[in-house]
């Protein structure tokens, strides 16, 4: 008997829900499995109805792939607790878990993990789209972060994959665009965390433009320890935001620098001011929240949303800005909820000696424009592509890609086709392949 319920069940609501409201979750069947052996029956179930089997855990990524019409979906949510070994610095963490069941577990030895902004994303998801992390710049992709992955297969084999067990399917399966089978957990290594630097600094946007040259300079030779976002940011009036956020429209600098033991504090400190004295000096900030706190604070930071919401958004991995061309981005997109660009280089750029399909962005910046979905959000994102035309590198990070007709090009071409040839070696019939992000541009 199949697992997957029909629509118009609880079952079928629950196992549907998604973070991305701008997109329709109407699958044939839907699952929600809590165990192992419910992924392997969901797998063999799917197999005999000979439907495409697709993925999901929070839904923030539900674009990025095609409509799940006559496919049938699985959500893996399982009744496993997060295993954290403090001696060996790593921990395991099953299938459903989001940075938000995490973190706790990890900080309370003193030890974090290369988690994002959100505490609300899926950890599975996240790792094998590449990882950006405020902790990146030090630490690199955080799917170089992955020791072992454990995938129930398309035939039904429960597979430990690493880098010395099926390592060709471990390499592609960190960054290859997924389409090779269900995760049910991932073991990584955590990282000491004593404190941290953190914050918001928050300007005029009239402002922007000037400070944004200087930010760009500063982070060509910023130290790794310091990780940073530069945005133009629209937030709605939202009771809990402070009055100089809520219904404005500001330039918002945030990140973290890690002081990983209790000697690092005073350097992290002084990172931090210097990154933020040039840029006041120039247009002293309206407000700045920069200050040392515990690492658990980082996940509230960057002010993502909690509730599920439609939106639309596009990303890129970007060359420099012109001086020049600053002010013209800065100001295309003046309905997005956020026009982000975020500091790569450091150890994003240097990868891992035994990484996987994705373990570093060659780009010195990230951009990603995101805003309520509907026509101006469109308008705004096409117009920020176009004043960004200069600096686009071809290349986008897998992890923003929302949407089927924005670019997905994420490594060349001869990795592309050792992906390929591991997805059709681990799932000849094509049962996940509806999952496999496209590797290429839309035409
Ligand atoms: C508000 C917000 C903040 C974000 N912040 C960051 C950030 O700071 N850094 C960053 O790198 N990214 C960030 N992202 C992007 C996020 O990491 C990706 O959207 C990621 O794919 C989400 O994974 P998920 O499982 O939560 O989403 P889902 O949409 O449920 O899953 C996305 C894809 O992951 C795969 N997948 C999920 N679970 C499994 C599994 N158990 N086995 C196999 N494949 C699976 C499937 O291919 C699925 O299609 C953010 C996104 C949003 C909307």
């Amino acid at each position: 008997m199949t697992p997957f319920s029909r629509p118009g069940t609880a079952e079928y609501a629950a196992a549907t829900a998604s973070f991305q409201l701008a997109v329709p979750v109407e699958p044939a069947g839907a699952f929600t499995a809590r165990s192992v052996d419910d992924v392997v029956r969901a797998v063999a179930a799917a197999r005999r109805s000979g439907r495409p089997l697709r993925l999901t855990t929070t839904g923030h990524a539900m674009g990025r792939t095609g409509p799940l019409t006559d496919s049938l979906l699985l959500r893996p949510v399982l009744d496993t607790p997060v295993r954290v070994d403090p001696e060996a610095r790593t921990a395991r963490v099953p299938a459903g878990k989001t940075w938000g069941d995490v973190l706790p577990e990890t900080t309370r030895y003193g030890l974090t993990a290369l988690h994002g902004s959100s505490s609300s994303v899926g950890v599975i998801g996240y790792l094998l789209g590449g990882g950006l992390s405020f902790y990146g710049r030090r630490f690199g992709l955080a799917a170089n972060s992955l020791r072992s992955l454990t995938v129930v297969l398309a035939d039904g084999e429960v597979v430990e994959t690493s880098s010395t067990q099926r390592p060709d399917l471990f390499w592609a399966l960190r960054g290859g665009g997924g389409g090779f089978g269900v995760v049910v957990a991932a073991e990584i290594d955590l990282i000491p965390m004593h404190r941290i630097v953190t914050g918001m600094a928050v300007w005029d946007p009239a402002d922007a433009a000037r400070l944004a040259p200087v930010w760009q300079a500063w982070a060509r030779t910023a130290p790794p320890e310091i990780t940073t976002s530069f945005r133009m940011l629209s937030l709605p009036p939202l009771p809990f935001l402070p009055p100089y956020l809520a219904g404005k429209r500001v330039l918002a600098l945030d990140g973290a620098v890690i002081a990983p033991a209790e000697a690092d504090r005073p350097a992290a400190r002084r990172i931090a001011d210097e990154m933020l004295s040039p840029l006041s000096a120039i247009a002293p900030p309206v407000a700045n929240t920069w200050a040392e706190a515990a690492p658990e604070a980082l996940a509230g930071v960057h002010l993502d949303p909690a509730e599920p919401v439609p939106f639309h958004s596009d990303s890129a991995l970007l060359h420099e800005i012109g001086e020049a061309d600053w002010a013209r981005v800065l100001e295309a997109g003046p309905n997005l909820i956020a026009l982000e660009l975020r500091q790569l280089g450091g150890a994003f750029a240097t990868g891992a000696a035994n990484g996987g399909a994705l373990d570093r962005f060659a780009a010195p910046l990230h951009y990603y424009g995101v805003g309520l979905a509907g026509a101006d959000t469109e308008q705004d994102l096409k117009a920020v592509r176009t004043a960004l035309e200069p600096s686009l590198t071809g290349f986008t990070a897998p992890n923003f890609v929302d949407d089927l007709d924005r670019p997905q090009r994420s490594y060349d071409d001869e990795i592309r086709a050792r992906v390929e040839r591991v997805r059709h070696a681990t799932d000849p019939t094509g049962l996940f392949a509806g999952d496999a992000a496209p590797a290429r541009d839309p035409d």
